[in-house]
This record gives structure tokens, C-alpha cells and sequence, in this order.
């Protein structure tokens, strides 16, 4: 049987009342697959004792004399500290909220001391331990303790005994759902024994083996469907024509510059990739500024050349207007016909736009995610282009998308995905990248500054505005309404007009603001009309006005990694050298301080966002929360990536040299395939 279908209701297992299944609800825990599933998410290890003097090691498990009572603090917040000694040393033990441990550890008492110490104000301390008398020395337990997440009414020995029930009863039925071969080929353990590890093992080693087979058991599953979903991908043959790059080569010949070396080698893996019998899939990934645009439309151009339709989407409006505008202006002058659809396209310029698109009157249609509502369609749709939008959720609506012929997809982003995420969540895509921004380009030079040099950021930037340059200054809030302790883009636009920057002209840019207007403030900026931009994060993404070198972040410790590498990224785009402020302020967390110090010291975005998974998590980066399908929840990106390796190759290498799956050896799959939805193929 497969753990999966252990489906039996867990009130089947002795000692559940009401109150512990109610607790079990909570957790999502139903089912006896459920429970089992319900993994640790640390261990508590009294295997052996640990002093005083190594609490660096991990945590303390040491037996202790209490030498004296301390109290610091005063009224309310009167805090008892009591000061133990074993045969390493001293250590304090803040009692917060637990005075009654005056009783319970007496002075000249024994106690057994379990928990997490550091070395703090001169002396090696810890606020989260366990205490409790004892006689005589302690006595190690033969296994580590699992601990696991509770809910109320629940504790660790409760949930500890039920698991270990669980076990004893199901675990010998559950049978492997990897193939032997791969299992002995890693030496892997069997599943039952992985599950009974996982939750009760002997000790750390056996704790990381178990884990890594359950992780490599569901990294191999991913990875499957992925090479079955490319599979199935290839399978759909597409007569294509030829395109001999007639418009490309007219467009070249426009370009006030020649394509960088790496600009010209993801084009030609692109059009290579259009010149093949089933649809492309391709991640084009480049940093801020380094030029992907102009990729993308030399290869719509090979599309429009042969009679097939392009799409452009664009995270935003604005982004969709200046690539309109770009590519208006490149490409109409040979004959491209252009359209522009967004959500705002009012309703009287509707219904003829979408029959020039059904009809086949238009070329090349940029826009939003308006692109893909339900009312319009293609006449011959060959090509999808997503800019700047690695939000999965969307991502995946659109890349089954099925009006017609699956057309080739070209999806484009700034903010370079860390390899094991590239590798998962589009791990059917082949990857471009262009790693080199076009020559003449000089690193932004990136400051921090504390809020109290505000001032002297604001007369740097004075100088730079009356050398005809422009700022960007970003705020996190929109309105003071909304938080009152931040700094919000409405009235520093209105302070710094009025009190700070009088001689030159101030605009404002956020959400909030009507598209017209919205367009309106860009293009004046664009068009130097404006000198400075007070904005939100609507200029994240992709706005290119080339003459703005300064950008100003304040209380920049709020912004995620990301969202200030691409801020950063607006500055910097032309010949003139571009200026980057992290303006913090006083309530920096440390992790605030870790975001900041990464920025500082690299803009290299692959690194920065390697940075960025390790703080946040893929979950928030892709926004992959809701697709519960594409939900790991044992193995972790962050720490699994030579399994995600190993676990892919394995899979690539079961559908390649079997590609129905019939060898004996794969029966163990097929079934799996068979009783798993979430698998199949699409
Ligand atoms: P991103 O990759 O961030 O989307 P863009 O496509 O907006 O970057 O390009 C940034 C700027 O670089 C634009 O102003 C574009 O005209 C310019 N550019 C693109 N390719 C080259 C090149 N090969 N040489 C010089 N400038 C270039
Ligand atoms: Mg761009």
C-alpha cells in the first residue's frame, strides 16, 4: 500500500477524544497519511550531555547546581535570573514570565538544564530552556525527540504517541513508490523505514537520510510530470515556414547601436527554437538593462514574417505603453501593423480591435493581461512574449492557453530565478541568459544612508538635477493615511516641490493614480519635463528613461531584495554614471540590515537573488502559495539542491530511455501515475 492511501480516519487509532481530533483538525490533519505526513520541524536531542562551556555546538544538555537567585527589572516587568553552574562553568537562566521557577530550582538544588544558550552581556545565557530537578547525574535517551508543530490542546508527548502508534501499525504495509534501482542506486532507504526515521531517529544522521529520500522521492515525481508535460509538449508537431529574417535585418539596420554578443546568441537560440517542429518554451533571463526588449522584438519579427500573430504581455499598463511606443516605433515603418490592449481600452475601440486581432488585420498586439481575457482571440497566434512577470500563478493559465495551435512562448525576466527554482517551477522551460549589459555601462554606485544624512542625500541629488540629470525618490506607502510612522509618496511630493527642490519641476507616480494620468506623468518624466519622480513601487519594473541617474529609496529596509535590485536597475541605463540611496531608518531589524548589506555589496542579480530565496522562500517569490499541485513540502529549495539535481536526472533519464514507461522496473511508477492526479499528464 502507498502512504497515500492510508485514507483511514485517524480516530481509528486508540486515545483520540474529541479535543485531540479537534486539535488534529486544526493542523490539517485527517487522515492516518495525514499524521504520518505531519513531519517534524526539529529534533530535541538528550543523547548525550553538552556543558556549559560548548553551548556554540548546538544545545545545552547538561546536569547543574544552582548557585544563586537574581532579580533585574522593576515592577511588572521584575525578572528572575537564576545563576547555575555545572562542571564546565556558569550560565544564566532568564525566567521571563516564569517566576514560580523560584520554587521549583531552589538555591543549592540539582536540576537538568536543556535549551539554547549564547554568549550575551558577558556571560553565557539562554531565555528558552527546560529545566527540572533531578537526583543525581542525567540519563541520555537512546533516540532524538521529534517536535513537531501543535495547535492548541495538543502537546509534543500527545502527538509523539500517537505518530508512534501510527507507525508501528502502518508502517510495515507502506510500500516504495521509487523504483528499486534508484533506491539502491542512492542507497536510499526503503519508505517505511524512511517514515519511521523521519519521526524517531537515532540520531542526526539517520534523521538527514531519512528526510533526503522522502525529499528525493517527491523531487523525482515533480520532475516527472515536468518531463512528461515536455514530452507531451514535443509531441504536438507544427508545420512551420521558413522565415529568412528579411524584417529582422531591415529593423537592424535602424538600431542607433549593434546587439550585444549576447544579445545576438539568445536571439538565435530563440529563432533556432521557432524553427523547430513542436512549440517553444524559453526562459530569457537578463538583468535590468541588459537589453532583452529588442530581443523580443527581433524575434516577433521572424513570427510576423511568415504570417503568424505575436503577443506581448506586460505586468503593467505603463510598461505596455513604452513597449508599444518602443516597437511603434521600430517596427511600423516597415509595415508591422501594431495594436495596444489593455483593460482600458475603452468599449466604443473594443469591438473593432478584436476582430483586426481575430481577423488577422494586426501583427503584433502588446498589453496587459488583457491579452488573454476570454473574449479575445487570434486569427494565428505564434508566439507569446511575458515580460517581467515570473508570478507563477499567471504564468501557468497562459502557458495553457489553448486558442488554437500551442504557439511558441518566450517568457522574459530581470530578476534572474535561482537555479533550483528555475529547475522546478520552470523546469520545462530552456534557459537564455544574457549575462554581460550592452558596453559603456558603469555600475551604479549604491550608498547607505541612515535618515538622519537625508539632507545631504537630497543635496547630492541637487547637484546631479542642476547637471540636467533626474531622481527617482521611492516611498513604500502611497498615503500618510496609511501608516502614519512612514514617509508616504503624497506628501514627500508635495515637501520636496515645495520646501526642498522648488527650483526644478516634481512629479508623482503610484498606483492609485487613473491610467491617463498615470501615462501622463511618464511621459513628461520621459521626456525630461520633469526633473524629479516621487513614486512608488509602479516603477519597479522596466520603465527605461536613461537620463534619470539618481534613485532614492527611503526606508528602503522595507522593500523585499528584489523589488530594490529592480529600482536600482531603473538608474544607470545611459552613459551618465547612476547613483543609488538606501535611505534606512532607525528600526532596522537584522534582517532589514542583511537586505540592505547584500544590495550594497553586489549587483549582480543572480547572486542577489540566490540572497533573496534564502530570506523569503520560494513560496512568496513566485507567489506559487495558491497552485497547490506545485506544492514541496518536504523537500526544500533552499538546502535540497544537489537532490533536485540528482532526482531530475533520474527522471529525464526514466522517460528518455523508456518512454512508455514499460520496462518491469517501472511498474512501481505507473501505479503511482495511475492513483495520482496531480501527475498526469495534461
Ligand atoms: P531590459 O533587459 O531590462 O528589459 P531594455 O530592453 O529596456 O532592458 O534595454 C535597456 C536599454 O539598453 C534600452 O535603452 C535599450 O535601448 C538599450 N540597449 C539595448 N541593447 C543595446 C545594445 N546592444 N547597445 C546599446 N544599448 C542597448
Ligand atoms: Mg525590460
Amino acid at each position: 500500500m502507498f502512504l497515500r492511501e492510508l485514507t483511514q480516519d485517524v480516530r481509528i487509532l486508540k486515545g483520540t477524544g474529541p479535543a485531540t481530533l479537534r486539535a488534529l483538525d486544526n493542523l490539517g490533519i485527517h487522515t492516518v497519511a495525514d499524521l504520518l505526513l505531519h513531519l517534524p520541524r526539529d529534533y530535541e536531542d538528550k543523547t548525550k550531555p553538552v556543558p556549559f562551556s560548548r553551548f556554540a555546538e548546538g544545545k545545552v544538555y547538561t546536569t547543574a547546581q544552582v548557585l544563586r537567585h537574581e532579580w533585574f527589572g522593576f515592577g511588572r516587568m521584575r525578572t528572575l535570573k537564576i545563576i547555575v553552574a555545572d562542571t564546565s562553568g556558569e550560565a544564566a537562566l532568564l525566567c521571563f514570565n516564569r517566576p514560580f521557577l523560584e520554587q521549583m530550582a531552589p538555591v543549592g538544588s540539582t536540576v537538568q538544564v536543556y535549551g539554547k544558550f549564547q554568549f550575551k552581556y558577558g556571560e553565557i545565557q539562554s531565555s528558552a530552556f527546560e529545566i527540572q530537578r533531578v537526583e543525581g547525574e542525567i540519563r541520555p535517551e537512546s533516540a532524538l525527540s521529534p517536535v513537531y508543530a501543535l495547535s492548541e490542546r495538543l502537546n509534543q508527548m500527545a502527538l509523539r504517541k500517537m505518530i508512534r502508534l501510527a507507525l508501528s501499525k502502518f508502517a510495515p504495509h507502506i510500500e516504495d513508490e521509487i523504483p528499486r534501482s534508484l533506491r539502491s542506486a542512492h542507497g536510499l532507504p526503503s519508505k517505511s523505514e524512511a517514515l519511521r526515521a523521519i519521526h524517531f531517529p537515532s540520531s542526526w544522521e539517520e534523521a538527514k537520510r531519512a528526510h533526503d529520500m522522502l525529499a528525493y522521492e517527491e523531487l523525482f515525481y515533480f520532475q516527472l510530470g515536468i518531463a512528461l508535460r515536455m514530452r507531451s509538449r514535443r509531441a504536438k508537431v507544427i508545420e512551420r515556414r521558413a522565415s529568412p529574417g528579411v524584417l529582422s535585418r531591415q529593423m537592424r539596420e535602424r538600431l542607433p547601436y549593434a546587439l550585444t554578443e549576447d544579445q545576438e546568441s539568445v536571439l538565435r537560440e530563440i529563432v533556432e527554437d521557432m524553427h523547430r517542429p513542436y512549440p517553444m518554451a524559453r526562459l530569457l533571463q537578463g538583468d535590468v538593462g541588459s537589453g532583452k526588449t529588442i530581443v523580443a522584438i527581433l524575434a516577433a519579427l521572424h513570427a510576423v514574417e511568415r504570417g503568424g500573430q505575436v503577443a506581448i504581455m506586460a505586468p503593467t499598463e505603463l510598461l505596455a505603453r513604452q513597449h508599444a511606443t518602443i516597437a511603434a516605433h521600430l517596427v511600423e515603418p516597415l509595415g508591422v501593423r501594431l495594436a495596444f490592449v489593455t483593460g482600458s481600452v475603452s468599449s466604443a475601440a473594443r469591438p473593432p480591435l478584436l476582430a483586426a486581432l481575430k481577423n488577422g488585420e494586426i501583427d503584433i498586439a502588446i498589453g496587459t493581461h488583457a491579452l488573454f481575457s476570454d473574449d479575445v482571440s487570434f486569427k494565428n497566434l505564434e508566439l507569446v512574449i511575458i515580460d517581467e512577470q515570473q508570478r507563477f500563478g499567471v504564468l501557468q493559465r497562459i502557458a495553457l492557453y489553448k486558442k488554437g495551435r500551442v504557439p511558441d512562448f518566450l517568457m522574459m525576466t530581470a530578476t534572474p530565478i535561482p537555479r533550483s527554482l528555475a529547475l522546478t517551477f520552470f523546469g520545462d522551460l530552456q534557459v537564455s541568459t544574457i549575462r554581460h549589459l550592452p558596453p559603456g555601462r558603469r555600475p551604479v554606485v549604491t550608498h547607505l544612508a541612515h535618515e538622519d544624512r537625508r539632507r545631504s542625500v537630497y543635496e547630492f541629488t541637487r547637484g546631479k538635477l542642476k547637471e540636467g540629470r533626474q531622481a527617482y525618490f521611492v516611498y513604500p506607502v502611497i498615503s500618510g493615511s496609511e501608516r502614519l510612522d512612514l514617509r508616504d509618496a503624497e506628501s514627500m511630493a508635495s515637501h520636496l516641490a515645495k520646501e526642498v527642490f522648488p527650483e526644478f519641476k516634481v512629479g508623482l507616480l503610484h498606483s492609485r493614480l487613473g491610467d491617463e494620468a498615470k501615462m501622463e506623468v511618464m511621459t513628461k518624466f520621459a521626456a525630461g519635463e520633469l526633473s524629479v519622480l516621487v513614486a512608488t513601487t509602479v516603477v519597479e519594473v522596466g520603465v527605461d528613461v536613461p537620463n534619470a541617474t539618481v534613485m532614492v529609496i527611503e526606508h528602503a529596509e522595507r522593500f523585499g531584495l528584489s523589488a530594490l535590485h529592480q529600482l536600482r536597475g531603473r538608474i544607470g541605463r545611459g552613459s551618465h554614471q547612476g547613483y543609488c540611496f538606501l535611505v534606512y531608518s532607525k528600526d532596522l531589524t537584522e534582517e532589514g540590515r542583511l537586505r540592505l548589506k547584500a544590495l550594497y555589496e553586489t549587483t549582480d542579480g543572480f547572486a542577489i537573488a540566490e540572497e533573496d530565496l534564502k530570506i523569503r522562500g520560494p513560496g512568496d517569490m513566485l507567489g506559487i502559495e495558491q497552485s497547490g499541485d506545485l506544492r514541496l513540502t518536504i523537500a526544500d529549495m533552499r538546502t535540497d539542491f544537489e537532490l533536485l539535481k540528482q532526482a531530475r536526472h533520474d527522471a529525464f533519464a526514466v522517460i528518455e530511455s523508456d518512454p512508455a514507461l514499460s520496462e518491469p522496473d517501472h511498474e512501481v511508477i505507473r501505479q503511482v501515475l495511475a492513483r495520482a492526479s496531480p501527475f498526469s499528464e495534461k
